[in-house]
C-alpha cells in the first residue's frame, strides 16, 4: 500500500483548519486550499493560536509546533495538490459544492491518490460515484474541534475497497484518533442521533417551551451534557445543522426530521452561530448573550 506522506485539505473553515492542524502535527506534509482568501488567513491564525495553546498546556513542544506549522502550505489554488496521497474535502455542507470540488480534484491530484469527504451527512456512495475512483473514496468524518475530539467516523461507500479502508484505519491511528464505523446512510451515526435532538431543542424554543438559556441549562444540568443543544448548534454552525436535517428529511422521508422553521429563519438571516458572531447567542460582546 502507498505510504501516506502528503495530505491535501479542501476547505479552510472550522473543520479544514482542524484537520490540517492534526495532520501536520502527526508529521504529514499538508496543503490546504479554499476559494476564500479570508478563510485561509483566518485558518493560519486559528491553527497557530490552537497550537500555542497546546504548547502552553505542554501537550506539544515549541519545536514540534514550529515543525508542524512549516509543513502546512496555504493556497486558493489546487496546484500544491499535485503530489498529495490523500485529498480530504472539508468544504461547505452542500452537495453541489462538494461535487464541483471533486471534479476539480480529479484534475489536480495524482491518479492513485485517495479521496475522502468530511461530510456530516451526504451519501459517500453518491459523491464517490461522480469520481473516476469510487473504490478509492471514503468518508472520514472528523469531530469539531478536531485537535480535541477523539473520534473519526469512517464511512465506506458501496464501492470502497479494503485497501482504502485499511488506509483510513492507519491514518486515524497515526492521528491518535479512535474510529467508529458507520454504514453509508443519511447522517451516519453521530448526526443521525445528535441532529434530531438539536432540531427538537430549536422546536422547544420555537414553541415557547423554554428560553435559549432555559433549554441549555436544562440539558446541561438535567441530562449532564457538557454543552446545551443551542450552544452546540451555534458551535457546529446553523447552516451545517440545517443542511444535515434536510439530508435526513429527504433521505429518510420521515416527517420527524422536518427542519424547525426557526432554524431556517436563523440561517436566512445569516446568523450561523459562532463563526458569524451571532446565532442563538450573540458572541460580539464580552460574554455570549441569548438572541431570544
Ligand atoms: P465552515 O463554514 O467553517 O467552512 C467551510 C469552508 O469551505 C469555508 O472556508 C468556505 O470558504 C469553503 N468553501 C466553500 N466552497 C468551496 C469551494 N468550492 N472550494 C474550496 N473551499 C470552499 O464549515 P465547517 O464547519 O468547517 O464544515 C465543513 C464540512 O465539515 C461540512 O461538510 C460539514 O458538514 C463538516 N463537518 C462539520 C462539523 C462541525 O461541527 N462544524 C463537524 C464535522 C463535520
Amino acid at each position: 500500500m502507498t505510504e501516506l506522506k502528503k495530505v491535501g485539505v479542501v476547505g479552510a473553515g472550522q473543520m479544514g483548519n482542524g484537520i490540517a492542524h492534526v495532520c501536520a502535527l502527526a508529521g504529514y506534509e499538508v496543503a490546504i486550499s479554499d476559494v476564500s482568501e479570508e478563510s485561509l488567513q483566518k485558518a493560519t491564525k486559528t491553527i497557530e493560536k490552537n497550537m500555542v495553546r497546546q504548547v502552553s498546556r505542554e501537550l506539544i513542544t515549541q519545536d514540534e509546533m514550529t515543525a508542524a506549522m512549516g509543513r502546512i502550505s496555504f493556497s486558493t489554488q489546487l496546484s500544491s495538490f499535485a503530489d498529495v496521497d490523500l485529498a480530504i474535502e472539508a468544504a461547505t455542507e452542500k452537495e453541489a459544492v462538494k461535487v464541483s470540488i471533486f471534479d476539480g480534484l480529479l484534475e489536480a491530484v495524482p491518479k492513485t491518490a485517495w479521496l475522502a469527504s468530511n461530510t456530516s451527512s451526504i451519501s459517500i456512495t453518491r459523491l464517490a460515484s461522480g469520481t473516476d475512483r469510487p473504490e478509492r473514496f471514503i468518508g472520514l468524518h472528523f469531530m469539531n474541534p478536531v485537535p480535541v475530539m477523539q473520534l473519526i467516523e469512517v464511512i465506506r461507500g458501496l464501492a470502497t475497497d479494503q485497501e482504502t479502508y485499511e488506509m483510513a484505519l492507519k491514518f486515524a491511528e497515526r492521528l491518535n484518533k479512535t474510529v467508529a464505523n458507520a454504514e453509508d446512510f443519511p447522517a451516519f451515526i453521530v448526526n443521525r442521533v445528535l441532529m434530531p435532538m438539536i432540531n427538537e431543542a430549536v422546536y422547544t424554543l420555537y414553541e415557547g417551551v423554554g428560553t435559549v438559556e432555559g433549554i441549555d441549562t436544562a440539558m446541561k444540568l438535567g441530562a449532564n451534557h457538557p454543552m446545551g443543544p443551542l450552544q452546540l448548534a451555534d458551535f457546529i454552525g446553523l447552516d451545517t445543522c440545517l443542511s444535515i436535517m434536510q439530508v435526513l428529511h429527504d433521505g429518510l422521508a420521515d416527517t420527524k426530521y422536518r427542519p424547525c422553521p426557526l432554524l431556517v429563519k436563523y440561517v436566512e438571516a445569516g446568523w450561523l452561530g459562532r463563526k458569524t458572531g451571532r446565532g442563538f447567542y450573540d458572541y460580539r460582546g464580552e460574554a455570549p448573550v441569548p438572541t431570544r
